[in-house]
């Protein structure tokens, strides 16, 4: 199983921190954003110690392929009013995507976008407007367009939303999906019957583009289009049911990620990650 949690990428020692981290874990993936979230302000690509960082993934046998990042919330390629925010994301997005490919890691995950005050057609117009001005020949990283829980006027609550998205996107062979449960049961599908929607996740865009999974429980029932992350059992999808999913053979190869709520100010995802594995529940709150 590859599975790991978001870490944190800071000074002193950036991306090697990251992988330090992720190694206290015993995890053998992790994602990371290259800067805060929230911000555009980011380190040149040559400070974050990933020479490092690679060689303390080969020393335990893994690699950049082991390493999903996740881009800042405040990219909105959906914004149809304001061209100001939009070119920001476009502009934005394309620096991420350079620095993503200098690290090396392969997966991109992004919002898709929200439509603000307009239709959901106009922000999946303004998104596939945006990525087709994006994604450049050449380019290695793929992005995986995340399955959203539908708050606010979040695009990317359907699986036939982001089947929009590639369809309209040129260059489609760089954009996969990542499937987050907890958005999945906040949208309105029912992941305890994983098999189903894994049907209908091929059927409707097919299984191959799925390039990265977001392991997280959900505070609120199925459909409340929320988005508040839960720890693994203890929210509404419950234990048995992530067990399930991270067990399912069809998403063996797929790496996997916890991005649970840190308890007592501390990350949980050690523990989290041994309940998963091995379907054993020990406490972590
Ligand atoms: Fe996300
Ligand atoms: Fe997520
Ligand atoms: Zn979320």
């Amino acid at each position: 199983m590859r599975i790991g949690s978001h870490v944190q990428m800071k000074a002193p020692e950036y991306i090697e921190g990251s992988v330090k981290e992720m190694l206290s874990y015993n995890a053998n993936a992790m994602m990371l954003y290259t800067g805060a979230p929230q911000n555009t302000l980011r380190k040149a690509v040559n400070e974050l110690h990933v020479e490092q960082a690679k060689q303390l993934l080969a020393e335990h046998g893994l690699s950049m392929n082991d390493v999903v990042v996740h881009a800042p919330y405040i990219i909105n390629l959906g914004n149809v009013e304001k061209e100001e925010t939009f070119r920001l994301g476009v502009d934005f997005l394309k620096k991420e995507i350079e620095r993503v490919e200098e690290i090396g890691a392969g997966i991109l995950v992004l919002h898709p976008g929200s439509f603000t005050k307009a239709t959901p057609q106009a922000g999946i117009r303004r998104i596939i407007d945006g990525l087709n001005e994006v994604l450049s020949d050449g380019q290695t990283v793929r992005i995986a367009l995340e399955t959203m829980a539908g708050k606010g006027s979040e695009v990317g609550r359907t699986l036939e939303e982001l089947k929009e998205i590639i369809d309209g996107v040129k260059k489609n062979e760089l954009l996969g999906i990542c499937l987050d449960t907890c958005h999945l049961h906040d949208s309105g599908y029912d992941v305890s019957n994983f098999d189903a929607l894994l049907d209908d996740v091929d059927r409707i865009i097919g299984l191959d583009r799925v390039l990265a999974m977001h392991i997280n429980d959900s505070k609120n029932v199925r459909g409340a289009r929320k988005d508040r992350h839960e720890n693994i059992g203890y929210g509404e999808i419950g234990f048995e049911t992530l067990c399930d999913i991270v067990h399912n053979p069809r998403t063996e190869h797929i790496i996997k990620i916890l991005e649970t709520p840190y308890v007592n100010e501390k990350p949980p995802y050690k523990q989290e990650i041994e309940n998963l594995r091995n379907r054993t529940f020990t406490d972590v709150k």
